[in-house]
């Protein structure tokens, strides 16, 4: 069990969870004076490379005080239950409104079938294990946390999920984003830098709260951002206007296809146009079908996710 490894500035690792496949999800490790942390930790089948890392780092199992987890979608979070049996002293921190979920992972697992379907889901996350609640510490807006000699602040951040929480390392210049800062894989980057798009994924996307938590995070003025997808990306105030102008232009679009007999493939196309379109802007070089299939999984998530929001807003309109 050879784990990829990617050192960056400050302490801070990412471990590849070998979801879906290399280079698309990482985890990271924060090492502070001999404690330290995982952010986001992948599903059950990147406990073990999780663990070969700790290795390769050099931490003892017993030195690992918490596992934040950014929210419970089951890429950040599917294998926490695994990994906790492992590390005794570990704590999982989650926002208010995702700890019953990992206590109880049944509506999870409901959850992700729906939109997986029963075998992918199964052979993509296994079995989900259960966090004893005595283990779980639900985390405040603001909340300060330790890590050896460094102090965390967790700040609530929804938006592509209600439940999500990003890490700030103020001292450092650094957030984890887990998926609030969108997605950028290393692939798609350019001389401009990287290349970054949001995530819309089912069932919580909410543009107006995304664009307030972005400001929220610029706040702190970032220098590095650790995104699960994939990683550290620098020059923060570019990639969040990216973001930005994307997500605006990503419920317009939903709302000009909502009335469409099947608003999926108008969605679908107009999306993909836009990342086209964008990706151009920002220098790439790469083919159309390059660029198309590094974002293939986002472009569909995204599309059912868009669609989710339509009908919660159509839902909304009715009862006001
Ligand atoms: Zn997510």
């Amino acid at each position: 069990m050879r784990p990829t490894l990617y050192r960056h500035p400050h302490g801070i690792t990412a471990v590849d969870a070998e979801y879906l496949y290399r280079g698309h999800a990482a985890a990271h490790v924060i090492e502070d004076s001999g404690r330290a942390a995982f952010v986001d930790v992948g599903t059950n089948a990147s406990a073990p490379y999780l663990l070969a890392a700790l290795e390769e780092l050099g931490i003892d199992r017993t030195s690992v005080d918490y596992l934040f987890l950014t929210h419970v979608h089951l890429d950040h979070a599917g294998g926490a239950g695994a990994l906790m049996r492992e590390l005794p002293n570990a704590r999982a921190l989650l926002h208010p409104r995702g700890a019953p979920h990992m206590i109880d992972p049944a509506r999870l697992i409901a959850g992700a079938k729906a939109v997986y379907g029963e075998e992918p889901f199964r052979r993509m996350y296994g079995e989900l294990l259960p966090i004893a609640a005595g283990r779980v510490q639900v985390v405040g807006d603001g909340e300060r946390v330790q890590l050896g000699a460094r102090s965390l602040e967790l700040i609530h951040t929804p938006g592509h999920a209600q439940h999500h929480y990003v890490v700030v390392d103020r001292a450092h210049a650094s957030i984890f984003t887990g998926d609030t800062f969108g997605i950028s894989y290393r692939a798609l980057d350019t001389g401009k830098g990287a290349f970054i798009v949001p995530s819309t994924v089912p069932t919580q996307f909410d543009p107006a709260q995304h664009l307030a938590s972005i400001d929220r995070m610029l706040a702190y003025q970032p220098e590095s951002m650790y995104l699960m997808h994939f990683s550290r990306v620098t020059g923060v105030p570019r990639l969040a206007a990216l973001l930005k102008e994307q997500i605006t232009e990503l419920a317009r679009i939903a709302r000009a296809h909502a009335d469409d007999p099947e608003p999926a493939n108008g969605i679908r196309a107009d999306m993909l146009a836009l990342w086209l379109k964008l990706a151009r802007r920002e220098g790439s070089r790469l083919a159309d079908a390059e660029i198309g299939q590094a974002l293939a999984g986002d472009l569909t998530l995204n599309t059912q996710g868009l669609i989710s929001w339509l009908e919660r807003e159509r839902t909304k309109g009715t009862k006001s």
